[in-house]
Order: structure tokens, then C-alpha cells, then sequence
């Protein structure tokens, strides 16, 4: 045969460095899902989790309603970023549950995009067909993109399953609303919605209209604390996007969450996500009859609990526990 394996490790060694058309190639081989592809694109991804452990990104994800003004919100983060010197990839992950209708996801911040440079990237992911959720391929996606830039953001929308999905993916996740928000705050009061990090009061363009907003949002939070006993609280800021005001200090405040995370707990924090991504997707696809042959739930989670902490990459663990006993 004259056709060589495509080399991962050398692919691998260029996303490091940050080359997008290495960046643009391994997302296509982590949406793959032919069987030896999807070996291939666990032995790449291996290769960079293990490389690009050390530097791994700040994971941001941004989720909240359809219209509240991520993409622009995105757009304008990117924007302040690159002014700053450092570099973001970003992934638009549609989740298959919601049909907004209305502009494709991350459009808005796809045109902050400058084509010529060479240190941001944007991709979007699509579902193709799965229900519920964020697709199978965002974890990886995400590591490809850790790997390359200083910065990840992740925007999705919806509530619900959609913001467990992205506290799998993302170090951080950012809610981002609107003043008025009457039903994302009845879900936080309800503690129907996981707590963000951070919630954003998007288009407080009017001092009056974003204090109100303000206090609304904590009033909710204050109400879901009461009621889980819960004695964090998140922190709220407004911002107009679309004016591009209280960037600098959105920037700041996750700058900040950075630098005080623990590098242990910042650890067994991406490993907990990956497990429940993997159980997740492991589920998805397999049913209640997968299930039953590994053994149950429980089993299921031993398993892939024991085999990240053993240093197995989580592409490898999900691809292993397809393959027949
Ligand atoms: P997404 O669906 O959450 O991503 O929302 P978009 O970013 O597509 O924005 C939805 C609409 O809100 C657009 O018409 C934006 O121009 C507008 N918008 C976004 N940010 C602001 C803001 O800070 N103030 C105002 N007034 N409008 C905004």
C-alpha cells in the first residue's frame, strides 16, 4: 500500500503551534464518525491532551436564551481579546433541541471575525440528527481548540439540558440574558437551571432598565439559594454588547476566575465533565440494552471514572467501550 496513515503526532504538534489549516483539519476528523476514523481522531486527541495539558485554555461557555445577544456579546469579546494579544477559538454548538428559527447560531460573531487573522478561529458544529443535547463531537472539538488558543469560547442557547452539556465542556460558563428575562429567572428560582459562573445582563444600554434587571437577577438567586442552601452566589454584571460597554470589566472578572482557579480541583473539574459526557454519549447511542451490558449505570461510570484517571484520553475511553467485550 502506498498510502500512509495520516500522522497524528505531527498534526498534533502543528495545532499546538496554532496553525489553523492543522486547527481547521483535526475539527473535521473529530466530527468523523466512521469507525477507524474515529480511532485516528482518538490517537490525535490523545497526542494533544497529553501535550497540551500544561497550556490547556480558559473554557468559556456562553449559553441563555435565543435573541438575548450572545453571538454579538461573543463578537465583542473576541474583538477585545485580539486587541489584548491573545488568541480565541470559538465553537457555535447548535443544540438539536432548539430551533431558533431565526439567524444561525453565532452569525453575529462570525463577522467580528477578521479572515487574515491568523490567531482566531471560529467553527460551527451542527447536530446532525442527534436529540437533545449538545453534540457528541463537542468535547473534542473544544480540546482541539484548548490545545491551539489562549481563549475557547463556546456559544450554545437554550435552557436546560443545554447548560448541563456546556458545564461539561466549559472551566466557566457564562448565562447570558436580557433585562425582562421573566422566564430564565422563574427557572433559577425553581433551580430548574444549573447555576452559571457568571450572569450577564445583556443590552443594558439604560442605566435604569440595568439596575432593575440587576437586582431582578439577584432576587432569583437569592430565592434558589434559600431554597438549596446554597451560600455562593455568582456574580452579575451588566453590559451593552452592541455598545460594547463593561467588556473590560467582563474580560477582568473571568481573567480573575482564571488565575484563582486551583489547578487540582480545575483538574478533577474537566475530568468529572468528560466522565458525564462520555456516560452521556455512551447512553445516547447504545440505549437501555448498552446499558444493561456493561452492567448499569454505576458500572458504566466505574469504568469510565477508572479509566480517565488512569491517563486514557476521553476519546479513546468512549471508543473502547464501544468495542464488544
Ligand atoms: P443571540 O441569539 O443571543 O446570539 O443574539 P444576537 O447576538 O444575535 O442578538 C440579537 C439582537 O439583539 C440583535 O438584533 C442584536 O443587535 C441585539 N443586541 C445585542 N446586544 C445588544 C445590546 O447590548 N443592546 C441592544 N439594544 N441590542 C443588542
Amino acid at each position: 500500500m502506498s498510502v500512509r496513515a495520516p500522522d497524528m503526532k505531527a498534526l498534533a504538534d502543528r495545532v499546538l503551534a496554532g496553525e489553523r489549516p492543522a486547527v481547521a483539519e483535526a475539527l473535521n476528523r473529530v466530527e468523523d464518525t466512521r469507525a477507524a476514523e474515529r480511532a485516528r481522531a482518538a490517537d490525535l486527541m490523545a497526542e494533544l491532551r497529553a501535550k497540551g495539558a500544561a497550556k490547556l485554555a480558559h473554557t468559556i461557555g456562553i449559553t441563555g436564551p435565543p435573541g438575548v445577544g450572545k453571538s454579538t456579546l461573543a463578537g465583542a469579546l473576541v474583538r477585545k481579546l485580539r486587541a489584548d494579544g491573545r488568541s480565541v477559538g470559538m465553537l457555535a454548538v447548535d443544540p438539536s433541541s432548539v430551533r431558533s428559527g431565526g439567524a444561525v447560531l453565532g452569525d453575529r460573531a462570525r463577522v467580528a471575525f477578521d479572515p487574515s487573522d491568523e490567531h482566531v478561529f471560529f467553527r460551527s458544529l451542527a447536530s446532525k440528527g442527534q436529540t437533545g443535547g449538545l453534540v457528541d463531537a463537542a468535547l473534542s472539538a473544544v480540546g482541539v481548540l484548548a490545545a491551539a488558543y489562549d481563549i475557547v469560547l463556546v456559544e450554545t442557547t437554550g435552557v436546560g439540558q443545554t447548560e448541563t452539556d456546556v458545564r461539561d465542556v466549559a472551566d466557566t460558563v457564562v448565562l447570558v440574558i436580557q433585562p425582562g428575562s421573566g422566564d430564565t429567572l422563574q427557572f433559577i428560582k425553581a433551580g430548574i437551571m444549573e447555576i452559571p459562573d457568571l450572569i450577564v445582563v445583556n443590552k443594558a444600554d439604560e442605566e435604569r432598565l440595568a439596575k432593575q434587571a440587576q437586582a431582578d437577577v439577584k432576587q432569583a438567586l437569592a430565592a434558589e439559594a434559600r431554597a438549596e442552601a446554597r451560600d455562593v452566589a455568582p456574580e452579575v454584571l451588566s453590559v451593552s454588547a452592541l455598545h460594547r460597554r463593561g467588556i473590560d470589566e467582563l474580560i477582568a472578572l473571568l481573567d480573575k476566575r482564571a488565575a484563582e482557579r486551583d489547578p487540582e480541583a480545575l483538574s478533577r473539574a474537566r475530568r468529572d465533565g468528560s466522565a458525564h459526557w462520555i456516560a452521556r454519549s455512551y447512553r445516547r447511542r447504545h440505549g437501555e440494552a448498552g446499558l444493561e451490558r456493561i452492567g448499569g449505570e454505576s458500572a458504566l461510570h466505574a469504568r469510565v471514572a477508572a479509566a480517565l484517571d488512569g491517563g486514557t484520553a476521553p476519546e479513546r475511553v468512549a471508543l473502547d467501550l464501544d468495542q464488544p467485550a
